[in-house]
């Protein structure tokens, strides 16, 4: 991965770019669901990844205004009262950034993705002065990342994990190691039911944008490859163009994730149980809390 960093502006004006070659370069996956789509809509289709440009309406028409407030004040509660300033990795647009920001924290959002990223400062540029100001982007890959400032604690949404492959989770562990400051946490929301064994092998659910359009979602998984193809396109057939928006994620089991941790050279202080509300049926605990500290002076194994 190449690696270029510009110098960091002032807050009140915050514009610390990395810009990073990452995996997002390598085009969208055409999912199996994908070709049939594109077969039968002929010159009116267009594929794209979810987080690239061509996708990115689709993105924001579903996701962006997606409320993580009961994932970040979870996060809250484990940080403490006066975190200093944190670190978000894959900070998408802001689904858990702006409940960050609510709660007064100071935030450096980094995020890989460059449309994402011209999302997230839209949102951003709307928010209150006071909010924008406590607020630093950052455009990078999470794996591999060198940002001139140090944390008091480091966060990662669920999902944002399974971005990675166990070379760019290494990385993304060892990134962390050196932004921590002595004692600094860091902190993962895992998914608790997103094990590729329990998953049905397929499912399809349609989806309202906010704009008003549907669109429609199907997810397969591959369970021996642990991962889950997602294609997400327009509930109307005549739609032109007709895009479709597929991503491949990984499944990776939440306790895996703990144990690379351990082996990167964290101590794992807590595991917590929450319920993050995305499931629709209360009190369901379905994620887990993970808080891991460096173990100071260790030599992460290979
Ligand atoms: N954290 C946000 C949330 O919880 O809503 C976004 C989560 S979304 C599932 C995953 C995000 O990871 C996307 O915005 C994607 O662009 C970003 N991403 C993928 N690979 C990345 C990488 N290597 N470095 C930084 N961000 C990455």
């Amino acid at each position: 991965l190449s690696l270029a960093k510009t110098t960091a502006e002032s807050r009140a004006e915050p514009r610390e770019v990395v810009i990073v070659s990452g995996q997002l370069e390598r085009g969208p996956v055409r999912t199996t669901h994908a070709d049939v789509l594109l077969a039968s809509v002929g010159e009116r289709g267009v594929l794209c990844d979810f987080y690239d440009e061509e996708g990115s309406n689709t993105y924001r028409d579903l996701i962006q205004d997606a409320d993580g407030t009961p994932e970040a004040r979870e996060f809250a509660t484990r940080v403490g009262p006066v975190p200093g300033p944190v670190l978000e990795l894959a900070a998408g647009t802001g689904r858990l950034t702006f409940p960050f920001l609510e709660l007064g924290w100071e935030v450096t959002a980094l995020e890989l993705s460059a449309p994402v990223v011209d999302g997230f400062r839209m949102r951003l540029a709307e928010a209150p002065a006071d909010l924008r100001d406590r607020c630093t982007v950052v455009q990078a890959d999470m794996s591999a990342f060198s940002v001139d400032r140090r944390f008091g604690a480091a966060v990662i949404s669920s999902g944002s994990v399974n971005e990675l492959d166990e070379a760019g989770r290494q990385g993304l562990y060892a990134s962390v190691r050196e932004h921590l400051e002595p004692g600094g946490k860091f902190l993962l929301s895992l998914a608790l039911s997103e094990v590729a064994e329990s998953q049905p092998p397929e499912r399809r659910q349609e989806l309202p944008g906010q704009s008003g359009r549907l669109y429609v979602l199907h997810v397969s998984v591959q369970p021996a490859e642990e991962t889950q193809d997602i294609t997400i396109y327009p509930a109307d057939e005549t739609a032109d163009p007709f895009v479709v928006c597929t991503h491949r994620r990984r499944l990776v089991p939440a306790d895996r994730i703990v144990r690379e941790l351990l082996r990167a050279g964290f101590d794992v202080i807590a595991r917590t149980p929450f319920a993050s509300g995305a499931s629709g049926r209360a009190g369901h605990e379905d994620m887990l809390l993970v808080e891991a500290v460096k173990q100071e002076g260790a030599i992460p194994a290979a």
